[in-house]
Protein backbone atom coordinates (compact mmCIF):
# COMPACT_ATOMS: atom_id res chain seq x y z
CA UNK A 1 0.00 0.00 0.00
CA UNK A 2 1.00 3.59 -0.83
CA UNK A 3 0.25 6.88 0.12
CA UNK A 4 0.42 9.72 -2.31
CA UNK A 5 0.14 13.54 -2.67
CA UNK A 6 0.71 16.60 -5.00
CA UNK A 7 -0.28 20.11 -4.97
CA UNK A 8 -3.12 19.37 -6.90
CA UNK A 9 -4.63 16.04 -7.52
CA UNK A 10 -7.31 15.54 -10.55
CA UNK A 11 -10.46 14.14 -8.79
CA UNK A 12 -13.87 13.65 -11.04
CA UNK A 13 -12.60 16.16 -13.25
CA UNK A 14 -10.84 18.88 -11.38
CA UNK A 15 -8.20 20.00 -10.15
CA UNK A 16 -8.17 19.53 -5.73
CA UNK A 17 -5.64 20.39 -2.96
CA UNK A 18 -5.04 18.21 0.48
CA UNK A 19 -5.50 14.86 -1.50
CA UNK A 20 -4.07 11.90 0.12
CA UNK A 21 -4.66 8.51 -2.61
CA UNK A 22 -4.15 5.51 -1.34
CA UNK A 23 -3.35 2.72 -3.84
CA UNK A 24 -3.10 -1.07 -3.05
CA UNK A 25 -0.31 -3.36 -4.43
CA UNK A 26 -2.44 -4.06 -7.33
CA UNK A 27 -2.60 -0.89 -8.23
CA UNK A 28 -6.04 -0.44 -7.28
CA UNK A 29 -7.20 3.07 -5.78
CA UNK A 30 -8.10 2.02 -2.55
CA UNK A 31 -8.49 5.58 -0.50
CA UNK A 32 -9.36 9.32 -1.86
CA UNK A 33 -9.15 11.51 1.61
CA UNK A 34 -9.15 15.36 2.12
CA UNK A 35 -6.61 16.51 4.96
CA UNK A 36 -6.05 19.77 6.57
CA UNK A 37 -2.67 20.16 6.01
CA UNK A 38 -0.54 17.63 3.43
CA UNK A 39 2.61 18.15 5.53
CA UNK A 40 1.12 16.86 9.18
CA UNK A 41 0.64 13.05 7.29
CA UNK A 42 2.89 10.57 7.58
CA UNK A 43 3.69 8.38 5.90
CA UNK A 44 2.86 10.14 2.57
CA UNK A 45 5.12 10.57 -0.46
CA UNK A 46 4.47 14.14 -1.55
CA UNK A 47 6.10 15.01 -5.05
CA UNK A 48 5.86 18.74 -6.40
CA UNK A 49 3.08 18.86 -9.09
CA UNK A 50 -0.28 17.38 -10.07
CA UNK A 51 -1.63 13.69 -9.96
CA UNK A 52 -3.02 12.43 -12.95
CA UNK A 53 -4.69 8.90 -13.48
CA UNK A 54 -2.79 7.02 -16.43
CA UNK A 55 -3.12 8.80 -19.61
CA UNK A 56 -4.94 6.97 -22.68
CA UNK A 57 -3.53 7.69 -26.27
CA UNK A 58 -6.39 8.02 -28.47
CA UNK A 59 -4.79 7.73 -31.64
CA UNK A 60 -1.09 5.66 -32.61
CA UNK A 61 0.16 3.40 -35.18
CA UNK A 62 2.43 1.83 -32.97
CA UNK A 63 4.17 -0.13 -35.81
CA UNK A 64 5.25 2.82 -37.77
CA UNK A 65 7.88 3.88 -35.06
CA UNK A 66 10.50 2.67 -37.12
CA UNK A 67 9.78 6.01 -39.41
CA UNK A 68 11.04 8.05 -36.23
CA UNK A 69 12.68 10.99 -38.20
CA UNK A 70 12.58 9.31 -41.53
CA UNK A 71 9.97 11.67 -43.16
CA UNK A 72 10.66 15.28 -43.30
CA UNK A 73 9.05 17.74 -41.93
CA UNK A 74 6.28 20.06 -44.03
CA UNK A 75 6.00 17.56 -46.84
CA UNK A 76 2.26 18.01 -46.81
CA UNK A 77 -1.05 15.38 -46.91
CA UNK A 78 0.02 13.90 -50.59
CA UNK A 79 3.75 14.20 -50.03
CA UNK A 80 3.56 12.65 -46.35
CA UNK A 81 1.87 9.63 -48.32
CA UNK A 82 4.11 9.29 -50.89
CA UNK A 83 6.94 9.39 -48.68
CA UNK A 84 5.79 6.92 -46.41
CA UNK A 85 5.49 4.35 -49.88
CA UNK A 86 8.88 5.42 -50.60
CA UNK A 87 10.78 4.75 -47.14
CA UNK A 88 9.07 1.81 -46.05
CA UNK A 89 11.09 -0.70 -47.36
CA UNK A 90 14.43 0.32 -45.81
CA UNK A 91 14.22 -1.47 -42.37
CA UNK A 92 14.48 -4.29 -41.30
CA UNK A 93 11.95 -6.58 -39.38
CA UNK A 94 14.61 -6.43 -36.53
CA UNK A 95 14.48 -2.46 -36.86
CA UNK A 96 10.36 -2.29 -36.95
CA UNK A 97 9.91 -4.26 -34.16
CA UNK A 98 12.58 -2.67 -31.60
CA UNK A 99 11.42 0.38 -32.82
CA UNK A 100 8.11 -0.54 -31.39
CA UNK A 101 9.37 -2.04 -28.53
CA UNK A 102 11.24 1.63 -27.56
CA UNK A 103 8.31 3.56 -27.70
CA UNK A 104 5.71 1.48 -26.15
CA UNK A 105 8.16 1.39 -23.04
CA UNK A 106 8.72 5.30 -23.46
CA UNK A 107 5.08 5.55 -23.95
CA UNK A 108 4.69 3.65 -20.25
CA UNK A 109 7.19 5.80 -18.75
CA UNK A 110 5.44 8.94 -19.58
CA UNK A 111 2.13 7.25 -17.91
CA UNK A 112 -0.01 6.49 -21.28
CA UNK A 113 -1.94 3.12 -19.66
CA UNK A 114 -3.83 2.71 -23.15
CA UNK A 115 -4.25 3.12 -26.28
CA UNK A 116 -6.31 3.11 -29.36
CA UNK A 117 -3.84 1.72 -31.98
CA UNK A 118 -4.67 1.27 -35.38
CA UNK A 119 -2.45 -1.66 -37.40
CA UNK A 120 -1.83 -2.67 -40.99
CA UNK A 121 -0.56 -6.18 -40.25
CA UNK A 122 0.71 -8.20 -37.20
CA UNK A 123 4.09 -7.95 -36.60
CA UNK A 124 4.26 -5.81 -33.61
CA UNK A 125 1.16 -7.84 -32.04
CA UNK A 126 3.46 -9.87 -29.79
CA UNK A 127 4.71 -6.59 -28.15
CA UNK A 128 2.01 -4.83 -27.58
CA UNK A 129 0.55 -8.05 -26.07
CA UNK A 130 3.66 -7.55 -23.76
CA UNK A 131 2.94 -4.62 -22.70
CA UNK A 132 1.82 -3.09 -19.62
CA UNK A 133 -0.21 -0.43 -21.92
CA UNK A 134 -3.41 -1.98 -22.69
CA UNK A 135 -3.99 -1.60 -26.23
CA UNK A 136 -6.82 -1.96 -28.89
CA UNK A 137 -6.03 -2.03 -31.94
CA UNK A 138 -7.93 -1.43 -34.87
CA UNK A 139 -6.94 -3.13 -37.99
CA UNK A 140 -7.26 -0.80 -40.75
CA UNK A 141 -9.06 -1.31 -43.98
CA UNK A 142 -7.77 0.35 -47.37
CA UNK A 143 -10.45 -0.65 -50.28
CA UNK A 144 -10.52 1.67 -53.20
CA UNK A 145 -9.40 -1.57 -55.52
CA UNK A 146 -10.96 -4.49 -53.54
CA UNK A 147 -13.59 -5.19 -51.93
CA UNK A 148 -12.32 -8.23 -49.29
CA UNK A 149 -11.74 -7.71 -46.00
CA UNK A 150 -11.04 -11.52 -45.04
CA UNK A 151 -7.72 -10.81 -43.89
CA UNK A 152 -8.47 -8.03 -41.64
CA UNK A 153 -11.23 -10.34 -40.27
CA UNK A 154 -8.43 -13.03 -39.61
CA UNK A 155 -5.96 -11.15 -38.00
CA UNK A 156 -8.54 -9.50 -35.66
CA UNK A 157 -10.41 -12.80 -35.17
CA UNK A 158 -6.58 -14.05 -34.05
CA UNK A 159 -6.03 -11.18 -31.32
CA UNK A 160 -7.91 -10.79 -28.20
CA UNK A 161 -8.39 -6.93 -28.11
CA UNK A 162 -8.70 -6.50 -31.69
CA UNK A 163 -11.02 -5.40 -34.12
CA UNK A 164 -11.19 -3.86 -38.28
CA UNK A 165 -12.03 -0.28 -38.66
CA UNK A 166 -12.05 2.06 -42.25
CA UNK A 167 -9.07 3.59 -42.66
CA UNK A 168 -10.68 6.77 -43.71
CA UNK A 169 -13.56 8.35 -46.01
CA UNK A 170 -11.54 8.66 -49.11
CA UNK A 171 -9.68 5.48 -49.31
CA UNK A 172 -12.71 2.79 -49.33
CA UNK A 173 -15.56 2.37 -51.65
CA UNK A 174 -19.05 2.62 -50.35
CA UNK A 175 -19.60 -1.73 -49.60
CA UNK A 176 -16.47 -2.03 -48.78
CA UNK A 177 -16.88 1.03 -45.96
CA UNK A 178 -19.67 -0.54 -44.77
CA UNK A 179 -18.30 -4.09 -44.16
CA UNK A 180 -15.03 -2.69 -42.49
CA UNK A 181 -18.07 -0.85 -40.43
CA UNK A 182 -19.88 -4.12 -40.04
CA UNK A 183 -17.53 -5.94 -38.95
CA UNK A 184 -16.00 -3.65 -36.03
CA UNK A 185 -17.12 -5.52 -32.50
CA UNK A 186 -15.21 -2.70 -30.35
CA UNK A 187 -14.53 1.19 -31.17
CA UNK A 188 -14.80 2.66 -34.21
CA UNK A 189 -11.75 4.86 -35.49
CA UNK A 190 -11.51 6.92 -39.00
CA UNK A 191 -9.30 9.10 -40.25
CA UNK A 192 -11.60 11.99 -41.25
CA UNK A 193 -11.52 15.53 -42.65
CA UNK A 194 -7.35 15.71 -42.27
CA UNK A 195 -6.84 17.86 -45.03
CA UNK A 196 -8.29 20.07 -47.72
CA UNK A 197 -7.42 17.40 -50.20
CA UNK A 198 -9.74 15.19 -48.47
CA UNK A 199 -12.61 17.97 -48.56
CA UNK A 200 -12.03 18.76 -52.39
CA UNK A 201 -11.70 14.94 -53.79
CA UNK A 202 -15.76 14.85 -52.70
CA UNK A 203 -15.96 18.22 -54.73
CA UNK A 204 -14.33 16.24 -57.75
CA UNK A 205 -11.02 18.13 -57.18
CA UNK A 206 -7.42 18.57 -55.55
CA UNK A 207 -4.30 16.54 -55.30
CA UNK A 208 -6.51 13.11 -54.49
CA UNK A 209 -8.84 13.22 -57.34
CA UNK A 210 -5.82 14.11 -59.54
CA UNK A 211 -3.77 11.32 -57.86
CA UNK A 212 -6.83 8.93 -58.14
CA UNK A 213 -7.60 9.73 -62.37
CA UNK A 214 -3.56 8.78 -62.64
CA UNK A 215 -4.25 5.82 -61.13
CA UNK A 216 -7.42 4.95 -63.12
CA UNK A 217 -9.66 4.88 -59.43
CA UNK A 218 -13.17 6.13 -59.42
CA UNK A 219 -14.73 6.56 -56.41
CA UNK A 220 -18.22 5.29 -55.95
CA UNK A 221 -18.74 7.46 -52.81
CA UNK A 222 -18.98 10.79 -53.74
CA UNK A 223 -22.40 11.15 -54.42
CA UNK A 224 -22.02 11.90 -50.27
CA UNK A 225 -22.09 15.82 -50.20
CA UNK A 226 -19.08 15.81 -47.55
CA UNK A 227 -16.80 13.28 -45.72
CA UNK A 228 -19.01 13.86 -42.72
CA UNK A 229 -22.34 13.05 -44.28
CA UNK A 230 -20.48 9.94 -45.47
CA UNK A 231 -19.88 9.29 -41.81
CA UNK A 232 -23.50 9.47 -40.67
CA UNK A 233 -24.67 7.30 -43.90
CA UNK A 234 -22.19 4.56 -43.01
CA UNK A 235 -22.18 4.26 -39.13
CA UNK A 236 -25.50 3.40 -37.33
CA UNK A 237 -25.93 5.97 -34.09
CA UNK A 238 -25.22 3.39 -31.71
CA UNK A 239 -21.86 2.75 -32.67
CA UNK A 240 -18.70 4.07 -30.37
CA UNK A 241 -16.82 6.05 -32.77
CA UNK A 242 -13.47 8.14 -32.80
CA UNK A 243 -12.84 10.31 -35.61
CA UNK A 244 -8.87 11.22 -35.90
CA UNK A 245 -7.50 14.81 -37.02
CA UNK A 246 -10.75 16.64 -37.81
CA UNK A 247 -8.58 19.52 -38.93
CA UNK A 248 -10.94 20.51 -41.70
CA UNK A 249 -14.41 20.00 -40.42
CA UNK A 250 -16.57 22.98 -40.21
CA UNK A 251 -19.71 24.06 -37.45
CA UNK A 252 -21.98 22.09 -40.26
CA UNK A 253 -19.76 18.63 -40.09
CA UNK A 254 -19.36 18.88 -36.48
CA UNK A 255 -23.37 19.27 -35.99
CA UNK A 256 -24.44 16.04 -38.40
CA UNK A 257 -22.22 14.33 -36.43
CA UNK A 258 -23.29 14.96 -33.24
CA UNK A 259 -27.01 14.78 -33.92
CA UNK A 260 -26.33 11.32 -35.51
CA UNK A 261 -24.68 9.15 -32.34
CA UNK A 262 -26.69 8.54 -29.46
CA UNK A 263 -22.95 7.82 -27.64
CA UNK A 264 -21.21 11.61 -28.19
CA UNK A 265 -18.14 10.90 -30.70
CA UNK A 266 -15.10 11.29 -29.87
CA UNK A 267 -12.73 13.74 -31.83
CA UNK A 268 -9.34 12.01 -31.30
CA UNK A 269 -6.37 15.31 -32.16
CA UNK A 270 -3.10 15.35 -32.30
CA UNK A 271 -1.91 18.50 -33.39
CA UNK A 272 1.82 17.28 -34.18
CA UNK A 273 1.06 15.29 -36.26
CA UNK A 274 -0.46 18.03 -38.57
CA UNK A 275 1.98 20.10 -37.13
CA UNK A 276 4.61 17.88 -38.56
CA UNK A 277 2.86 16.82 -41.74
CA UNK A 278 1.23 20.19 -42.85
CA UNK A 279 1.06 22.83 -40.25
CA UNK A 280 -2.86 22.92 -40.00
CA UNK A 281 -4.21 22.69 -36.87
CA UNK A 282 -7.55 21.17 -35.26
CA UNK A 283 -10.40 23.07 -34.99
CA UNK A 284 -10.45 23.43 -31.15
CA UNK A 285 -12.63 26.29 -30.21
CA UNK A 286 -15.00 25.29 -32.76
CA UNK A 287 -15.27 21.76 -30.88
CA UNK A 288 -15.32 23.16 -27.62
CA UNK A 289 -18.00 25.74 -28.77
CA UNK A 290 -20.59 22.97 -30.03
CA UNK A 291 -19.78 20.84 -27.15
CA UNK A 292 -17.81 18.23 -28.99
CA UNK A 293 -16.32 15.10 -27.15
CA UNK A 294 -12.47 15.59 -27.35
CA UNK A 295 -9.29 13.09 -26.97
CA UNK A 296 -5.52 13.40 -27.60
CA UNK A 297 -3.52 11.15 -29.71
CA UNK A 298 -0.08 11.33 -30.85
CA UNK A 299 -0.54 9.75 -34.15
CA UNK A 300 2.70 7.88 -35.10
CA UNK A 301 6.36 8.83 -35.21
CA UNK A 302 6.66 8.79 -39.04
CA UNK A 303 4.87 12.29 -37.88
CA UNK A 304 5.96 13.34 -35.11
CA UNK A 305 9.17 13.72 -32.81
CA UNK A 306 8.12 11.81 -30.10
CA UNK A 307 4.71 10.21 -28.47
CA UNK A 308 4.11 13.21 -25.90
CA UNK A 309 0.81 13.36 -24.94
CA UNK A 310 1.90 16.49 -23.13
CA UNK A 311 3.41 18.28 -26.37
CA UNK A 312 0.00 17.40 -27.84
CA UNK A 313 -2.01 19.25 -25.28
CA UNK A 314 0.58 22.19 -25.08
CA UNK A 315 -0.36 22.80 -28.95
CA UNK A 316 -3.62 22.80 -28.39
CA UNK A 317 -3.50 25.97 -27.29
CA UNK A 318 -5.36 28.22 -24.66
CA UNK A 319 -8.02 25.43 -23.37
CA UNK A 320 -7.76 25.33 -19.33
CA UNK A 321 -5.85 22.66 -17.62
CA UNK A 322 -8.08 20.53 -16.25
CA UNK A 323 -10.18 20.32 -19.56
CA UNK A 324 -7.04 18.81 -21.49
CA UNK A 325 -6.33 17.02 -18.68
CA UNK A 326 -10.26 15.14 -18.52
CA UNK A 327 -9.21 14.98 -22.62
CA UNK A 328 -6.07 12.99 -22.59
CA UNK A 329 -7.60 10.38 -19.30
CA UNK A 330 -11.61 10.21 -18.86
CA UNK A 331 -12.12 10.94 -22.28
CA UNK A 332 -9.79 8.55 -24.33
CA UNK A 333 -10.70 6.00 -21.81
CA UNK A 334 -14.74 6.23 -22.98
CA UNK A 335 -13.37 6.39 -26.26
CA UNK A 336 -12.22 2.83 -25.89
CA UNK A 337 -14.91 1.29 -23.62
CA UNK A 338 -12.42 1.32 -20.71
CA UNK A 339 -13.70 3.85 -18.18
CA UNK A 340 -15.01 1.16 -15.54
CA UNK A 341 -11.27 0.90 -14.97
CA UNK A 342 -9.75 3.44 -16.36
CA UNK A 343 -9.35 7.25 -17.18
CA UNK A 344 -10.41 8.79 -13.64
CA UNK A 345 -8.72 8.93 -9.92
CA UNK A 346 -11.68 6.92 -8.02
CA UNK A 347 -12.04 4.06 -5.46
CA UNK A 348 -11.95 0.51 -7.20
CA UNK A 349 -10.43 1.65 -10.50
CA UNK A 350 -7.22 0.89 -11.29
CA UNK A 351 -6.17 3.79 -13.37
CA UNK A 352 -2.54 4.43 -13.03
CA UNK A 353 -1.07 7.01 -11.13
CA UNK A 354 1.33 9.98 -12.91
CA UNK A 355 2.51 13.11 -11.83
CA UNK A 356 2.39 16.23 -13.85
CA UNK A 357 5.59 18.51 -13.36
CA UNK A 358 6.96 21.43 -14.12
CA UNK A 359 3.56 23.70 -14.59
CA UNK A 360 2.78 26.81 -13.43
CA UNK A 361 0.88 25.70 -10.53
CA UNK A 362 -0.21 29.62 -9.67
CA UNK A 363 -1.79 30.01 -12.93
CA UNK A 364 -2.43 26.42 -13.49
CA UNK A 365 -0.86 26.10 -16.98
CA UNK A 366 1.55 23.93 -18.99
CA UNK A 367 4.72 25.44 -19.25
CA UNK A 368 7.37 24.52 -22.22
CA UNK A 369 9.43 22.32 -19.41
CA UNK A 370 6.19 20.66 -18.46
CA UNK A 371 6.06 16.76 -18.87
CA UNK A 372 5.23 13.72 -17.31
CA UNK A 373 6.07 10.75 -15.60
CA UNK A 374 4.86 7.81 -14.17
CA UNK A 375 4.46 7.39 -10.21
CA UNK A 376 2.87 3.97 -10.44
ZN1 LIG B 1 -3.43 7.95 -38.06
Amino acid sequence: MRKIAAHYSLIGGELRRNIVLSVDDNRQIVGIDQVEQLDSCASVEFFPGILIPGMVNAHCHLELAYLRGAIAEGSGFAGFARAIGAVRNNFSTEERLHAASVADAEMWEQGVEAVLDIANDELVMPIKERSRIEYLTLFEVFGLTTQNIDNHKYMASKWKQSSVTPHSTYSLQDDIFRSAVEANDKTISVHLLESKDEVELYHNEGSLKQWYDKMGWECDFLHYATPAERITASIAPEKRVVLVHGCEATATDIERIAKHFATPATWALCPESNRYISGSKPPVELLRTKGAKIAIGTDSLASARELSMVENMRLLGDVPLTELLRWATKNGAEAMGLDAKLGTIEVGKTPGIVLLENCDLHNLRLTPESRTRRIL
